[in-house]
């Protein structure tokens, strides 16, 4: 596998712990962030060669054994805008090198729209020309709900957005003059974990998202698994049942067509279970009431944790994770999914290795946007963002977005 991502995210990951929790020694950043020693010393070495952290005069705590000289994170050493855009809402956060968030905005979005693009422009670009002292803008991170060809170039597939081929890499990078990585949405949620979440001690794990779609990420060895054409991940579009409903893309019976929030709606309203005009929201109270309804809308959703177990069943014998982190809108009522999804790993996961750790992480949305941050400042580490250069800059760029802050 090819090892730029993995030590990017090593990188980014050695100076997202040193920015939550202050200067550490060579010896603890290993430690807690179970690499070997080795690697952390090759890494620091870089890193203290870009002028990105610095060696402290100063020694760690006794141990009893010899004190490791501290290192410290240089201040100011760089900021990244990240985006998740949505069919009708994007949100975008301001993001220090160290995972701090220090603004984050909302704003409704229409991704069918012709000036969806110039929308977008129009919301970033105060964010690149902030008053006062803050630390440089390194680039942008832009995560979708479909496929990207490569985070460069930023080329989106996105069945959700109903977007082809959209060039939105360069686009974005035109009209703003700074380096953007576009990525697939949950890829990018993928390495923010690994860099500020749960996955930050982990090398091997896998993110689930559940709600309006059905996503996953791949972690292997420290890397987000992309695949030949970026479309590694596409957990929503696994066939599971052979004549079952008609999916978004086109296929029948995929995961997605029976676990996703609309599948479940679709089945409570035939069970009689909610109304016809009811939401999700709606559905979740129902569940969590005390009434017969309550009974049979726990039921659907046990039957969607068995069907969402069985298939993680079948990852976890293929891939062998550490841990599985469930996100995602549909986490909202996880405590009437995961009886059913604990049942069907335990009948269909692996005999005799080990069975991960399901975490469920709690759902916001700039945790997306924290992620699609998270590529670039992973990349700007290793040179990598630094290639792509905006060459032009378009006309005319007009559209609207009303930003509302989030707390
Ligand atoms: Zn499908």
């Amino acid at each position: 596998m090819n090892g730029l991502v993995g030590e990017d995210l090593t990188s980014t990951a050695v100076l997202a712990l040193l920015g939550r929790t202050g200067p550490m020694s060579r010896a603890a950043l290993a430690r807690e962030l179970g690499m070997s020693p080795a690697t952390v010393t090759q890494v620091t070495r870089r890193l203290l060669a870009q002028g990105v952290i610095e060696e402290l005069d100063k020694l760690e705590p006794s141990r009893g054994g010899r004190r490791g000289r501290l290192l410290g994170l240089v201040g100011n050493a760089g900021r990244a805008l990240g985006v998740k855009v949505a069919a009708d809402h994007v949100v975008m956060v301001d993001m220090r090198l160290d995972g701090r968030v220090t603004d984050a905005v909302s704003a409704p979005f229409d991704a069918t729209a012709l000036e969806a693009v110039p929308a977008i422009v129009e919301l970033l670009r105060p964010f690149t020309q902030p008053a006062g002292e803050v630390p440089p803008l390194l680039g942008i991170g832009v995560g979708v709900p479909g496929t990207v060809d490569r985070p460069g170039s930023g080329i989106v597939d996105a069945a959700m957005l109903n977007w082809q081929k959209v060039p939105l890499g360069s686009m974005l990078g035109a009209a703003l003059g700074l380096p953007v990585l576009v990525e697939n949405d949950v890829n990018a949620l993928g390495s923010g974990e690994r860099l500020y979440g749960r996955g930050r001690s982990l090398n091997d794990f896998l993110v689930v998202t559940i709600g309006r779609g059905v996503g996953l990420a791949v972690v292997a060895g420290g890397h987000v698994y992309r695949g030949a054409h970026g479309g590694a991940g596409e957990f929503g579009h696994v066939p599971v049942m052979p004549d079952g409903p008609l999916c978004t893309c086109g296929n029948r019976g995929c995961l997605e067509a029976l676990i996703k929030d609309d599948a479940l709606l679709r089945t409570a309203r035939s069970a009689g279970v909610i109304a016809e005009n009811a939401t999700p929201a709606d559905l979740a109270d129902v569940v969590n009431g005390a009434d017969d309804r309550a009974e049979q809308a726990r039921g659907i959703l046990h039957e969607a944790g068995e069907i969402l177990g069985r298939q993680l069943a079948g990852l976890t014998t293929l891939l062998d994770p550490e841990e599985i982190v469930v996100m995602g809108e549909g986490t909202r009522s996880w405590a009437w999914w995961e009886p059913g999804v604990q049942a069907a790993l335990e009948r269909h996961g692996p005999r005799r290795a080990r069975k991960p750790a399901i975490t469920v992480e709690p759902y916001t949305d700039t945790i997306w946007a924290q992620g699609a941050a998270a590529l670039v400042l992973a990349a700007r580490l290793d040179g990598g963002v630094g290639g792509v250069r905006a060459h032009r800059t378009v006309q005319g760029v007009g559209g609207e977005a009303t930003g509302r802050r989030l707390p």
